[in-house]
């Protein structure tokens, strides 16, 4: 049986959950999304995940015609319509229908499309063993051209880097800002530790401001970790003890090699994993 897709306020089968090719969203890629969980149930971080797509939305210009409290309650709408308790919640708002030319106010209204389904990005098995990433050569979208803060639909600076890390036959491509320091990888923020310090790009890096990441540095700071975000370059990386990327579908996954350098033992550090176990015990409980 397919699944069921929120589109505009209906749920249609899969089959039938169509747009127009006169949408922006996919003429220009101009809209927004937001990726999202839900564990036992219950959606993960909502409310975050709520303002930083509005926010999004703001900073392109478009209005969501719906209030965030009612965007929340279509997902869960979606999420029952397809009987899941775990899931991986795609919300799409794209400028909407409009005609051939750049013009957005030639747009009727914004679309909104909810996929509840389920994603694996990354196997147990590399959650064990540890994922190696390299650097790519595609630098991360400078923040006074596309800011990376805004998850809008024009991934194509991402996509550029995957394609390298692809390959390259890496698990993530690790992107550095036009100043080469190091921003993030590109669907995962990047975090390392370094004496018992956990270290990662700050938002003038040029990042996406993950939700995940967030989470993580609230988790460390409560295990008594010191949090400092920092300017950091690829030697940075090169001497750290521990790595990992943290993101809402990888939740934290460990780094063990960057650039064909070995990290520390070669295996997931130990205040990683402890992080990962915080982590999963919290979607357990929700937050
Ligand atoms: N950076 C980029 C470029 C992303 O696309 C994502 C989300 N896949 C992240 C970081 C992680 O953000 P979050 O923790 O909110 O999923």
């Amino acid at each position: 049986m397919g699944l069921k897709i929120y589109i505009n306020g209906q749920l249609l089968p899969q089959e039938d959950a169509k747009i127009s090719v006169f949408d922006h969203g996919l003429l220009y890629g101009d809209g927004v999304f937001e990726g999202i969980r839900a564990y036992h149930g219950k959606v993960f971080a909502m409310d975050q995940h709520m303002d930083r797509l509005y926010d999004s939305a703001t900073a392109l210009a478009l209005k969501i015609p719906i209030t965030k409290a009612e965007m929340a309650n279509a997902i869960k709408e979606t999420m029952a319509a397809n009987n899941l308790t775990e899931s991986y919640i795609r919300v799409v708002v794209t400028r909407g229908v409009g005609k051939l030319g750049l013009d957005p106010n030639k747009c009727a209204t914004p679309q909104i499309i909810i996929i509840t389904d389920t994603i694996e990005l990354y196997s147990k098995a590399l959650y064990e063993r540890g994922l190696d990433i390299v650097t790519v050569s595609t630098i991360r979208n400078h923040f006074s051209a596309l800011d990376p803060k805004i998850k809008s639909l024009n991934y194509l600076n991402n996509i550029l880097a995957k394609i390298e890390s692809l390959q390259a036959g890496a698990g993530e491509a690790l992107m550095l800002n036009k100043d080469g320091y190091v921003a993030e990888c590109a669907g995962d923020n990047i975090f390392i530790i370094r004496d018992h310090v956990l270290f990662t790009p700050p938002e003038s890096a040029g990042i996406l401001v993950g939700i995940t990441r967030n989470v993580v540095m609230k988790l460390a700071l409560e295990m008594g970790i010191e949090v400092k975000e920092q300017l950091m370059t690829k030697y940075d990386l090169y001497i750290a003890e521990e790595c990992f990327l943290t993101g809402t579908a990888a939740e934290i996954i460990p780094v063990v090699k960057i650039d064909g350098r070995i990290l520390g033992t070669g295996k997931p550090g130990k205040i990683t994993l402890e992080l990962l176990k915080k982590y999963r015990d919290l979607t357990k409980v929700g937050f």
